[in-house]
């Protein structure tokens, strides 16, 4: 892969594009990576990220975490704050998988404890939470019951006996985006969604049981913070967001988007794919009160996955969830688009902040982390792949540049087309168990486009954002035990 020759390095792990880049960029667009990391870059990061430098009101940088690769108008892995009187929201900046995040949870087991019954564990996980494309949940809702979901959140969930109280205040924004307006969403929408509470979804979706060793904690304190007490704790790791709901609610706004956006709107893009509205239109108003509909039906849908996998763990281990210290850690989004108060060149200002495929990481003592975690920072969870590892980190008081974001999994090296090709699911499944693993799929094909070679390193990307000041490492997570979607 060639860099473009127009790349500067600003620091060890800052490079830039400048506006000359490309006719019309408003900002210089910004990839954080080592040197490594950037030679290896899909070349696609390039054009993006300077596409989305050109968009309408966007403030200081657009961004590109280390994970970054190609995606859908925004690379994976994009960042992009908006002044919210004069910018536009993009549903590309956002993904189709709206709230895609990460949840990690507590045990007081050992890997010596939960080795014997591994196969069972994971078997019974996968019945109990189901995996692969259009899979449906055990939650029977109405139409009228799924919108309160879909405006309600976690909450739903708690009213209805799926959570504990705690879990909420674990959960980015206590599980509810606030303003979510069902009356914005499509019959379409909820069609699809009304009966997938409680899935896990296809693909790079997982649910993983994995173990914290001792010679894998960076930070002792901060290990401690986050609950991880014990010598080769075991802990469960999963991922997944709004299902075919936040699909369609994505599809439904990029066609309207499409239709006002030259005509009604005047604006330009440097792709289809970066359709956009002004924020402050009807229509960005109306996308914006759609898209936390499904920021909360996937907060929901992650707090009845953990209800079911307290479930699981109770009836393997004879114990009850509390007793075995099934706490979360954390949850936390990586797709969405969210008004924050940042500090731009020493002035405080509401800025509409894009994720795609990039994770909040609030520093300590800021505002909006649990108070449990005020000194440490907040927690950050991101995938490395079911074969490597993952990590667990902690946002950092640097991170202001990029308004506290960091990287949310190791990103893409290679297609799914491609993984398949060189993969076979079934041979890589026994060779995983050799080592230890033991993996069950609802496709074999999925499954190959997951290994672990398709992936960039995680070591070299959670590595990148500590030297950028994103998030700081506090322990990688070796897998054990997947489903995988
Ligand atoms: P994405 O949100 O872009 O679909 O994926 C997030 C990240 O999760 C990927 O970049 C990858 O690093 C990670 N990931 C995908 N599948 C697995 C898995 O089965 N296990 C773990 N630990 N990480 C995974
Ligand atoms: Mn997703
Ligand atoms: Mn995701």
């Amino acid at each position: 892969m060639t860099v473009p020759s127009e790349l500067r390095r600003i620091a060890d792990t800052v490079w830039e594009l400048p506006r000359s880049y490309k006719p019309g960029m408003l900002v210089p667009a910004r990839i954080f990576a080592t040197e490594k990391l950037i030679r290896a870059m899909d070349s696609g990061v390039f054009d993006q990220v300077s596409n989305v430098a050109c968009l309408p009101g966007i403030q200081k940088y657009a961004f590109c975490m280390p994970d970054g690769h190609w995606g859908y108008g925004f690379p994976i892995g994009g960042l992009a704050a908006m002044d919210p009187e004069t910018g536009v929201i993009s549903p590309g900046g956002i993904g189709f998988d709206i709230n895609c995040g990460m949840r990690l949870v507590l045990t007081n087991l050992t890997y010596d404890e939960v080795q014997p019954r591994l196969r069972d564990l994971v078997d019974a996980l996968f019945y109990r939470v189901p995996a692969g494309v259009g899979c449906h949940g055990f939650v029977r809702l109405s139409h009228d019951e799924f919108c309160a979901v879909a405006e309600q959140g976690s909450r739903w969930a708690l009213k209805n006996g799926y959570a504990w109280p705690e879990d909420l205040e674990l959960t980015e924004e206590g599980g509810c985006f606030a303003g979510a307006d069902a009356a914005k969403i499509s019959h379409r929408a909820i069609d699809r969604g009304f009966n997938q509470i409680g899935t896990l979804g296809s693909g790079n979706h997982y649910l993983e049981i994995q173990v914290a060793r001792p010679e894998n904690i960076y930070d002792q304190e901060l290990a401690r913070a986050f609950g991880i007490t014990v010598p080769n704790q075991v802990v469960v790791m999963f991922h997944c967001g709004s299902r075919g709901f936040g699909h369609q609610v994505a599809t439904d706004y990029l066609q309207l988007f499409l239709s006002v956006m030259e005509k009604k709107y005047g604006i330009h893009t440097n792709d289809r794919e970066l359709a956009c509205a002004p924020f402050r239109s009807r229509e960005g108003q109306d996308y914006f009160a759609a898209m936390k509909c499904a920021v909360n039906m996937a907060f929901a849908n992650r707090q009845v996955i953990l209800h079911r996998i307290r479930e699981v763990f109770a009836d393997i281990f004879a114990k009850d969830p509390r007793e075995l210290g099934m706490e979360m850690v954390y949850d936390v989004a990586h797709n969405t688009a969210k008004l924050e108060n940042h500090v731009v060149d020493g002035m405080k200002r509401e800025l509409l902040v894009h994720r795609k495929g990039a994770t909040r990481a609030f520093g300590p003592g800021m505002e909006g982390i649990p108070d449990r975690y005020r000194e440490s920072g907040q927690p950050v969870i991101i995938g490395g792949s079911m074969e490597t590892g993952s990590y667990l980190l902690a946002g950092m008081r640097g991170g202001s540049e990029t308004f506290f974001t960091t990287a949310h999994g190791s990103g893409r090296t290679m297609s799914r087309h491609q993984a398949k090709r060189l993969v076979k699911g079934q041979k890589l499944q026994r060779d995983m168990e050799l080592r230890g693993i033991y993996v069950r799929t609802a496709s074999w094909g999925g499954l190959a486009e997951e290994a672990g070679a398709a992936y960039k390193d995680i070591d070299d990307v959670a590595e990148a954002t500590e030297r950028s000041n994103l998030s700081r490492r506090v322990v990688r997570l070796v897998p054990i035990g997947n489903v995988k979607g």
